[in-house]
């Protein structure tokens, strides 16, 4: 029986445009190709070498896309014409390089016709791991529409592996999806397979009704040639089922179908069919007819499966039910060639068999006993056969299961791996994050913590500064006398300390301005800073009075404080431009030293106050101590 196929070939009307004078853009071949089974009738061998043009053409273009586009083509044409080996060379010359492509639906292609020749040779083994790769591929480079297809192929595949029940799973798979995506051709591709597994199981009965599911569609969707495969397929399920007229009638259908669309094959078929109906009527010359319409076809096919068979059940029409041996055995002759180069161990038998019954009827005994012995040899070696290939077979499915184990162990290693992936992934996004923010937080904190210290700094400066001559102010003066005091008292040492007032200062601010009584504050300043001696300590007590504060001082130290300072004056007041260089600018100094019975600091600045005040009395620049 041939597989049902839809729409991968249409019928064409025949196209008389020479080839060579035509002149493709890249995008135009290859729409055209992408179309070619849509064109009208066109006979299979003209469309071949069509194909095989536009593929030299794209070869001389270097349009490799396009000469992987043609190969497809080819590659589906020669699967459905069964010419399995042309199909093979195209895939050899092009399933590496069709991987190659980004788009890489040409590829998944490859794969299914790849599958169907593994069936096709019963290389049972190569069918299960091209089936694992076709899957794969289409699983991760195929749309809706290929995965429907590749589930499609898949039932089939399976089916002919004889494992019915995941057949119909895959079949049902495909049906899903095609569903689904609302495509009706790989819906009728999807319901075929469904029916294929009701047939292997004998179930015509549920196989037909899907058979008539796929007829509205392929109605109104499909190709004549698929159309006519289909009838077929009917005809045939009325058969099994003893329905001899409707068996009849679909199969009359495919014939005219076929010879409409010069399908000699699908003639061949029917005529064989045709022959089957004949026989379950009685009309047994209608029979002998059909199966020499259909011979004439299948002989071109010498050793193909269809004209064994047909042969067979010509030979078995003619033996027993007409009674002609002789004729039987042209036809018997005709095929022990071919019987003999299948060497498939059934169909020999049958034959042997057969040739056996012949042979007898014709009195012909030696030959008849040889091929008795070859009949028994060959049971023998069928049911050796039979045991190896349960054997086999088992060893099939331990591998198979092996592999599907596998896959499996494979497929969850991987998918822990990813997850492993991931959560390390997120863990060192999540550490980046933890110590982005830790880092934001201590560099904000240092900023804010050296801002403050800054403005802490800048506040204990102005706490403790004067802020016109940058001496230290009253407060930090004061400070140090009394730590002096304290220590003092507590050691027993020596403290001297000494009040200075500017002679008539109010003068210089009303006679030069007060910006130069500031300029005047500020040299004094000065010359207090560069009189006294490392260990002492100044600063501005008030307006234009300063206190000094000496540690362990002779009574020569004041004079000493005095006279530097007056120096110091005397030499750099003319840096104050607006003053007149003859002017003089003096002071006046009351100094006094720390006695037993002081109590505190202000005691002790009293009395340095009064001689002072005293030396102001005295005419001014001057100083009086107590020392
Ligand atoms: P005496 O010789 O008796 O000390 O006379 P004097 O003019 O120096 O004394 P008085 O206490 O009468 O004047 C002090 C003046 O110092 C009054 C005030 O205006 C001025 N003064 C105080 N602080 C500042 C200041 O920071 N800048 C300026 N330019 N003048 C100041
Ligand atoms: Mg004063
Ligand atoms: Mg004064």
């Amino acid at each position: 029986m041939r597989n049902t196929l839809i729409l991968i070939l249409s019928i064409m009307t025949f196209q008389s445009l020479a080839f060579f004078n035509e002149e493709w853009k890249h995008d135009e071949l290859n729409d055209v190709i992408i179309h070619i089974h849509k064109e009208p009738q066109i006979t299979p061998s003209q469309l071949i070498k069509r194909l095989n043009n536009y593929s030299q053409y794209a070869k001389e273009k270097r349009w490799l896309d396009t000469e992987v586009l043609a190969a497809s083509q080819l590659v589906g044409l020669y699967s459905a014409l069964h010419q399995y080996d042309n199909a093979e060379n195209v895939l050899d010359e092009f399933l590496a390089k069709s991987l190659t492509l980004d788009d890489k639906s040409s590829y998944i292609f490859f794969l299914s016709v790849e599958l169907e020749i593994f069936d096709i040779r019963s290389d049972r083994q190569g069918a299960k791991i091209a089936r694992e790769r076709y899957k794969n591929n289409a699983l991760k480079f195929g749309n809706q529409e290929a995965i429907s297809y590749m589930y499609s192929k898949l039932a089939q595949s399976l089916r002919i592996s004889d494992e019915l029940s995941k057949s119909l799973i895959s079949a049902q798979a495909a049906l899903k999806i095609a569903e689904e995506i609302g495509h009706l051709e790989r819906k009728a591709l999807a319901l075929s397979s469904i029916a294929k597994v009701y047939e292997a199981q004998n179930n015509y009965e549920e196989a037909v009704k899907y058979n008539h599911q796929i007829l509205s569609i392929l109605l109104t969707e499909g190709d004549k040639l698929s159309v006519s495969i289909l009838y077929n397929d009917i005809g045939m399920n009325y058969l099994r089922m003893n329905q001899f007229e409707s068996a009849e009638e679909f199969i009359q259908k495919s014939l005219e179908l076929s010879t409409e669309i010069q399908d000699e094959i699908g003639v061949a078929y029917a005529n064989r069919y045709l022959a089957e109906t004949a026989i379950h009527k009685n009309e047994l010359s209608k029979a002998e007819a059909y199966y020499k319409n259909a011979l004439t076809i299948f002989d071109k096919y010498v050793d193909s499966k269809m004209r064994v068979e047909t042969s067979i059940a010509f030979i078995e029409l003619l033996l027993n039910r007409l009674n002609r041996p002789a004729d039987a055995q042209l036809v018997l002759i005709s095929i022990q060639e071919a019987i003999d180069k299948r060497s498939y161990k059934p169909e020999q038998l049958v034959f042997y068999k057969l040739k056996h019954e012949l042979e007898k009827k014709q009195n012909r005994y030696d030959r008849s006993l040889s091929a008795l012995e070859q009949v028994i040899q060959l049971e023998k070696d069928i049911h050796q056969q039979e045991k190896e290939s349960d054997l086999q077979q088992l060893m099939v499915k331990y591998e198979a299961d092996k592999i599907d184990a596998d896959n499996q162990l494979l497929q969850q290693e991987n998918e822990l791996k990813q997850l492993r992936i991931i959560e390390q992934k997120s863990k060192n996004m999540i550490l980046t994050l933890v110590i982005a923010i830790v880092l934001t937080i201590v560099s904000a904190l240092i900023i804010i913590l050296l801002r403050q210290l800054k403005i802490r700094n800048k506040f204990k400066t102005m706490a403790l500064h004067d802020e016109l001559t940058n001496a230290p102010n009253r407060r930090a003066i004061m400070n140090v006398g009394q730590r002096e005091f304290d220590h003092s008292k507590r050691s027993d040492k020596q403290l001297t300390i000494a009040l200075l007032d500017i002679d008539h200062f109010k003068n210089f601010n009303d006679i030069y301005g007060h910006d130069v009584g500031d300029e005047v504050l500020k040299l004094f300043s000065d010359a207090c800073r560069n009189s006294i001696r490392s260990n002492d300590e100044y600063g501005r007590f008030g307006g234009e009075e300063w206190l000094i504060v000496l540690r362990d001082a002779q009574p020569h130290h004041i004079e000493q404080v005095f006279s530097r300072i007056k120096d110091y004056l005397t030499d750099t007041v003319s840096s104050i431009e607006q003053l007149p260089s003859e002017i003089k600018l003096t002071f006046s100094l009351g100094a006094t030293q720390l006695l037993d019975t002081d109590e505190n600091l202000e005691t002790l600045i009293k009395r340095a106050d009064d001689n002072l005040y005293n030396a102001k009395n005295a005419g001014r620049n001057q100083f009086i101590t107590d020392l």
